[in-house]
């Protein structure tokens, strides 16, 4: 469904992401994991077209980013950050109408969508009328999230969206997030600093070191099939509690 080939990126002359290619199936949930640093936000950046890559190409569901086809793409993908990325200035609805609008939905057919993506992401309807700043720190993911999903995109890119959140909220979103990716059967790209939530939100994990990918596979397989020394590094350090003997 999205695809990256041989992606390199530098920054200032410095390599960021080497030769880098990956790709996300419909139905599966992608953990991208790594030191900070490691490159994962740029990965995401150039998988949406924020960012262009030195070399190499992207592909959603097998055509070519260019800048022709960039805007039309962009629209398959729904992408939500750390701290969501609202605008402070326009209500929760119309940061999640704003672009549906633009593309000329009608009015029946935002509130429509605006009903169901409220019901599966379990925002409260009076939470749509305040502004950005008048929400929880969970409610503006959640606010983030039905942005991202408003037209109904293949892809979902998602770069520590519970990065900000305290730990019962964090815990929460997680499990609506886990029920949310299963509803919708989308390729997701997560992107985690965290083991725990990797493992327990995604089918296949993605260990980045310095833009290379070290290992892809389950939780199970990095632990008990480490491709090298760092891969067994990074879990140790996570220290997930539950898996500790
Ligand atoms: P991660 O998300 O894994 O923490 P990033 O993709 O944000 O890592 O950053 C990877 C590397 O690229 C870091 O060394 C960072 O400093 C550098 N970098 C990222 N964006 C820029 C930028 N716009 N200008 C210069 N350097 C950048
Ligand atoms: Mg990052």
């Amino acid at each position: 469904m999205l695809e990256a080939r041989a992606i390199c990126k530098s920054y200032r002359g410095q390599p960021v992401l080497h030769p880098l290619s990956v790709s996300f199936e419909a139905g599966r949930t992608t953990a991208l994991i790594g030191p900070s640093g490691c490159g994962k936000s740029t990965l995401l950046r150039i998988l949406i077209g924020l960012v262009s890559a030195d070399r190499g190409e992207v592909f959603v569901a097998g055509e070519r980013f260019t800048p022709e086809s960039a805007r039309r793409l962009r629209h398959r993908m729904g992408y939500v950050i750390q701290e969501g990325g609202l605008f402070p200035h326009l209500s929760a609805r119309d940061n999640v109408t704003l672009l549906a609008s633009h593309l000329g939905w009608s009015a029946e057919r935002m509130a429509e969508r605006i009903a169901t993506l409220r019901a599966l992401v379990r925002l409260p309807e009076e939470a749509l009328a305040r502004f950005p700043g008048q929400l929880s720190g969970g409610q503006r993911q959640r606010v983030s999230l039905m942005r991202a999903l408003m037209l109904d995109p293949e892809v979902l890119l998602l770069d520590e969206p519970m990065g900000a959140l305290d730990p019962m909220i964090r815990a929460e979103l997680q499990a609506d997030l886990k029920e949310v990716f299963a509803a919708l059967g989308k390729a997701v790209a997560l992107v985690t600093h965290d083991l725990g939530e990797a493992a327990y939100l995604a089918h296949e994990i993605l260990l980045l070191r310095e833009g290379h990918v070290i290992q892809r596979g389950s939780f199970d397989e990095l632990l008990k099939a480490p491709a090298d020394t760092f891969v067994t590094r990074f879990v140790q350090a996570q220290r997930w509690p539950e898996e500790s003997p």
